[in-house]
């Protein structure tokens, strides 16, 4: 089945894009080619866009035939209403997979934040091309810094695993190519089971290669145990569903009574966001991206998903600040070797936010929401 398909018969599925908790680095090469590219979209002195002299012309008018996705409406996943508020409008800065301007709703109720309309699910093979997962973050090539973020990381997945049995059973839903697998193996308990889930061939491949256990598909496709898990963390997937509530669903049945899901995702609650909120806020990661909650609309979609809250709290990342201000440079056609700083290469731009976002998160305004949940009743 094809790959869009997979993801219009099983929504709640996910993909591996800025999997890594905080330091999404997945993007990197893209987001290089990005910057090309938009340099690209600057007029030439024939008064054609370099980025559309590949795009076809009319036969009769000669004009450009511009690569347009099919869009369709949303409506708030919470409330499921469309009593809402146009809010912010951008384009896919990052991988340039259309010329669409797209369009971002508030809900007037819960004030959830929703790409609207938003691609057709048909639309999925455009705007995750094969570049999606060109990068990798490897030690090779990042050494020293690959080593203390991999640390970082270890440790803060170690701290949502406390109480955990020796012999627990964790599941990543979403896992990518398994980077928070391979830490939870190399760090964790010895006796723990670890199972990862991906719609993405390319990255199970990799994962598979690295020894660990990956079913591929989605929560739909691929038979999982009832009731069998201790721990399922989903970390930075749930902003790309069609149906938040209905993955949370699912995750809840297979959890264990009294098991917990771990949730990481952009934070709309964020100084990042109230800053770029309008156009350039790296998290709307047009279009991508598709709910985007804050600590509230979190809890609701916990409680509308029958969780129980253990705790929500805000998360720091470099990420999205990077993002954002890339994406402004962008449009101001900004030299290269400038926003070259803003890039997920750049060590400078993502240790200097880093330290930033640690002030922003002590005010609970950190980039990403981590929020805690449990299915009710007691482990049998
Ligand atoms: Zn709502």
């Amino acid at each position: 089945m094809k790959f869009g398909q997979y993801y219009a018969f099983h929504k709640a599925t996910v993909l591996p894009d800025r999997c890594s908790i905080g330091w999404e680095v997945h993007q990197s090469k893209a987001m290089n080619n990005a910057r090309i590219n938009t340099t690209d979209s600057t007029l030439s002195p024939d008064g054609v866009r370099n980025s559309d002299r590949g795009n076809p012309r009319d036969a009769v008018s000669g004009a450009i035939i511009h690569d347009r996705l099919r869009l369709v409406e949303a409506q708030c996943c919470l409330c499921e209403t469309e009593d809402s508020e146009k809010v912010a409008g951008g384009e896919d800065f990052e991988y340039r997979t259309s010329d669409d301007n797209f369009a971002v709703s508030q809900c007037q109720q819960c004030g959830l934040v929703y790409l609207n309309p938003r691609p057709a699910l048909s639309e999925f093979e455009k705007i995750y091309p094969a570049t999606y997962h060109a990068f990798e973050f490897s030690q090779k090539e990042f050494g020293f810094v690959y080593k203390v973020r991999k640390r970082l990381e270890a440790r803060r997945l170690l701290s949502w695993c406390k109480n955990l049995s020796k012999d627990a059973r964790i599941l990543d839903v979403g896992c990518g190519d398994g980077f928070h697998l391979g830490l939870l193996k190399e760090f964790g308990e010895k006796g723990w089971k670890l199972e990862g889930v991906d719609l993405d061939p390319r990255a199970v491949d990799i994962g598979r290669k690295a020894g660990l256990n990956i079913h591929q598909g989605s929560l739909d496709t691929v038979r999982l145990p009832e009731s069998a898990y201790d721990l399922i963390i989903l970390v930075q997937t749930v902003e790309h569903v069609a149906e938040p509530v209905e993955l949370l669903r699912r995750i809840r049945l297979l959890l264990r009574p009294g098991g917990r899901l771990v949730v990481v995702t952009d934070n709309t609650g964020s100084l990042d966001f109230q800053l770029f909120r309008k156009r350039y806020w790296g998290g709307y990661h047009f279009p991508r991206h598709w709910y985007l909650f804050n600590p509230s609309t979190m809890k609701k979609l916990a409680l509308s998903a029958g969780f129980s809250v253990e705790n929500i709290s805000t998360q720091v990342s470099p990420v999205n600040w990077t993002y954002s201000i890339h994406n402004w440079l962008v449009d101001r056609k900004t030299p290269d070797w400038i926003t070259g700083f803003f890039t997920l290469r750049s060590t400078l731009a993502l240790s200097f936010f880093t330290v930033f976002d640690m002030i922003n998160q002590r005010f609970g305004k950190g980039a990403l929401i981590n929020a805690h949940l449990r299915k009710p009743g007691n482990p049998g």
